[in-house]
């Protein structure tokens, strides 16, 4: 980014720094103001061994089993309920923050109002979340299917594939994964269908086979839901023979009760009018 420093002074010039969510002036480009930062939620403390889901706040406050949860999940052997019902398909998940108003704001402001120098913001905050990765992994971006891709007219995860890749220094693969088929509406179905329905949209690029075989990828989504997408990809790169897979999110929705009363997955939030936590602003 030596560009920017170079002419830092004229754009600062021409374009005020401003916060990118609420338009308050700012000192220098590229943060946003200290009461936006202060809305976002980053996730810490203890959390499941599995996905790091953070151990529910009103556990600390009940007795019994829950005082148990808090000192398991302290010793890093807590387990969530999800990942208790179905192991999950991945090795980890590293979120930068918890879904909440401003970092839905966001992501709005990055997928539909083309900000894509957020994407900068974003990587920030992603990549102090990962954990140590020794050796390559791959970087891949939940692929997103053509139709959308003219429309919006880039992959609001490749972007953030991208920055991450570049970051941390590993291969970016960005079409190591590939959505050949639309994905059918899902509003109404269920976990299982939902998740039978979307496999069949997401396949490893057959032409980097060679690449993703016993190869380590590092999932990369903006938003990560009721984890439906992600999931498909997980099998489609496991069918690959991709051996072991990280997933890292800009925001994680954690409430679930509110992920499964929506039916709702953040890649199919354009095709419904559905749930106003994930809809574009009026
Ligand atoms: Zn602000
Ligand atoms: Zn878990």
């Amino acid at each position: 980014m030596r560009w920017n420093k170079a002419f830092a002074p004229l754009v600062d010039l021409v374009f005020p720094p401003r916060c990118p969510l609420c338009g308050a002036a700012l000192a220098q480009h590229g943060g946003l103001c200290l009461a936006c930062w202060q809305g976002l939620a980053i996730p810490g403390g203890p959390g499941c061994a599995l996905c790091q889901r953070p151990l529910p706040d009103r556990t600390a406050e009940q007795g019994g089993d829950a005082a148990l949860a808090l000192a398991d999940a302290a010793l890093g052997n807590w387990i969530c309920a999800p990942c208790m019902a179905e192991p999950p398909r991945h090795a980890g998940v590293a979120a930068a923050t918890l879904y909440n108003d401003i970092s839905r704001q966001i992501v709005l402001g990055f997928k539909h109002g083309r900000r894509i120098a957020l994407a900068d913001l974003m990587v920030r905050l992603m990549v102090p979340r990962l954990p140590r990765l020794d050796g390559e992994w791959l970087v891949v971006p939940v692929p997103l299917h053509r139709w959308r891709l003219w429309r919006r007219g880039f992959n609001q995860s490749a972007l953030l594939a991208r920055g991450i890749a570049r970051a941390i220094g590993q291969p970016l693969l960005v079409d190591g994964l590939l959505r050949p088929r639309a994905t059918p509406p899902l509003g109404h179905l269920g976990r299982k269908r939902r998740a039978a329905l979307l496999q069949g949209t997401i396949r490893a690029n057959p032409a980097l086979a060679s690449r993703l075989r016993g190869a380590r990828v590092l999932l990369v989504d903006d938003v990560l839901t009721s984890g439906a997408t992600t999931d498909a990809c997980l099998i489609a790169l496991r069918k690959a023979g991709v051996k072991t897979a990280r997933i890292a999110c800009f925001a994680r929705v954690i409430d679930d009760t509110h992920a499964i009363a929506t039916h709702h997955d953040h890649a199919d939030a354009e095709r419904e009018t559905g749930p106003k936590t994930l809809a574009p602003e009026a």
